[in-house]
């Protein structure tokens, strides 16, 4: 198991075993095509250098859904991740229905409704003076949404990637990409908690590292496309009263909300333009204060509610959220999840996002390694995916993000929902990597 260091607060909330649906579709954690014992010189380990197959930076949803993959598909994976696991990112983190499909096909869903995430299974939409609630409906066999906190979620795919074969390295800071003579990315290098340098040699080098991706700027790796983006989420925890499912306030120039999650908690949010949050917390005292006001005003039934709740975090978030999109590979290197394209939250659709690129790009990488695809198709393959994947969202959400009058927001928060059933359906229909494998054991 990763060893839980940080932020002691939350490790009583992490499961420390596999689920029972794990269990069940991953008995022996995984199939591998390669022995362990060819996974680098033990002298080499212990004076931190090794080689592998691949190696992973950012170990959250995009890069540990990556490595878990990969690993399932035989392949020898290291993930370094500068944080300590559990530990929290700045995110709320509503999953929708495509994120819970890719959940529930790699075998992880029961862990993550074991950890204590409520199934939610209404939604409610509050605009123009009206509050219309519906069931979450059955599509793509899931008829549920859950909004686990990221210091849970993040683990249980690291756990799961671990328990696939992946080596997981947390604590470890990534300074650069090396590179061979003829400029192929060949490994990464930095330092790990102690302050010792690392070196990680590897065929690929993988960017999961964020928006700010150290790996997508030590390559190069080119902005091939950027829209406006200046939107603002904030959001805080709230506990002390019951909550009916996922609900969303459309006011004007906003969009506020409510996620149920652990320990009868919510994550009560807000999304605006930067400028309109900014112009609030430089007339008010606090983060929170802030916060409070702009509930009031673009949400006043919520914050008329949240008198009876009680305040069990600080206020977090994001301004000046941008919306764009990164060259997906080059030589010897891939972008994953923020790193390779990065769009604001108001679609809360990041980690979805993350969940069905890791596997195009999993499945890219697996042909370049073994089954005699070349590199550069697999990889062309994979952009390819991504690119047409993410283009409706995106657009939707870019549209979003520009906060146009209300009755033009509502159309496109029901195109959103339409998109979302659409994409849950397609992955619901792939083949699972690895699964092939693993049936025939
Ligand atoms: C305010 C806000 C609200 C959001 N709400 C939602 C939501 O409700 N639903 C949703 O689906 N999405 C939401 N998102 C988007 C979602 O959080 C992201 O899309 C998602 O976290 C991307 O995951 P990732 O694995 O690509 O990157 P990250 O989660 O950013 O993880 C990157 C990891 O890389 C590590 N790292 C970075 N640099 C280095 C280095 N040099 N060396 C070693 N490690 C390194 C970091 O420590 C980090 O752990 C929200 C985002 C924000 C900002």
């Amino acid at each position: 198991m990763i060893s839980f260091h940080a932020d002691r607060s939350h490790a009583a909330a992490v499961p420390g075993s596999p689920s029972s649906e794990e269990a069940r579709d991953f008995p022996s954690g995984g199939i591998r095509r390669c022995d362990r014992s060819d996974m680098g010189d033990p002298a080499m380990r212990a004076s931190n250098r090794s080689r592998h197959d691949v190696v992973i930076v950012g170990g959250r949803v995009a890069g540990s859904a990556t490595a878990m993959l990969l690993a399932r598909l035989g392949h020898d994976v290291v993930v370094v991740d500068q944080a300590l696991f559990p530990s929290d990112t700045v995110s709320t983190h509503s999953i929708a229905r495509s994120g819970v499909v890719q959940l529930r096909r790699w075998g992880l869903l029961d862990a993550v409704l074991d950890s204590g995430a409520p199934a939610i299974r209404q939604v409610t939409f509050h605009a123009l003076g009206d509050s219309i609630s519906r069931p979450v409906k059955l599509k793509a066999g899931i008829d549920f949404v859950v909004a686990p906190r990221r210091y849970v979620l993040d683990a249980i795919v690291a756990n799961a990637a671990e328990r696939a074969g992946t080596d997981v390295r947390p604590g470890v800071t990534v300074t650069g990409v090396r590179r061979d003579g003829r400029g192929r990315a060949v490994g990464v290098y930095g330092r790990d908690r102690v302050g010792a340098p690392i070196d990680i040699g590897a065929r690929y080098v993988i960017g999961a590292d964020g928006l700010q991706s150290r790996v997508a700027r030590s390559v190069g790796a080119a902005i091939s496309e950027v829209r406006q983006g200046d939107g603002a989420t904030q959001y805080a925890y709230y506990a002390g009263i019951p909550w009916t499912g996922n609900e969303f306030f459309v006011g004007a120039r906003s969009l506020a909300g409510v996620f149920p999650t652990h320990d009868g908690q919510a994550c009560i949010w807000i999304c605006n333009p930067s400028a309109d949050a900014k112009a609030v917390r430089r007339r008010t005292a606090s983060r929170a204060e802030a916060f409070g006001e702009l509930l009031e005003r673009s949400a006043p039934q919520l914050a008329e509610r949240l008198r009876r709740a009680r305040r069990t975090s600080p206020v977090s978030g994001m301004l000046r959220m941008p919306n764009q999109l990164r060259q997906a590979f080059g030589p010897g290197w891939a972008l994953v999840g923020d790193a390779g394209y990065h769009r604001d939250a108001v679609t809360g659709y990041g980690i979805s996002d993350a969940f069905r690129d890791a596997e195009f790009l999993a499945v890219a990488l697996d042909q370049a390694l073994g089954s005699g695809v070349e590199e550069t198709a697999a990889l062309t393959l994979y952009q390819q995916q991504r690119d047409q994947a993410l283009r409706e969202i995106f657009e939707i959400t870019c549209r979003l993000a520009a906060y146009p009058a209300v009755p033009a927001f509502i159309e496109l928060q029901k195109q959103l929902s339409a998109a979302i059933d659409k994409q849950a359906a397609a992955l619901a229909a792939r083949p699972v990597p690895g699964e092939r494998l693993l049936a025939t054991a």
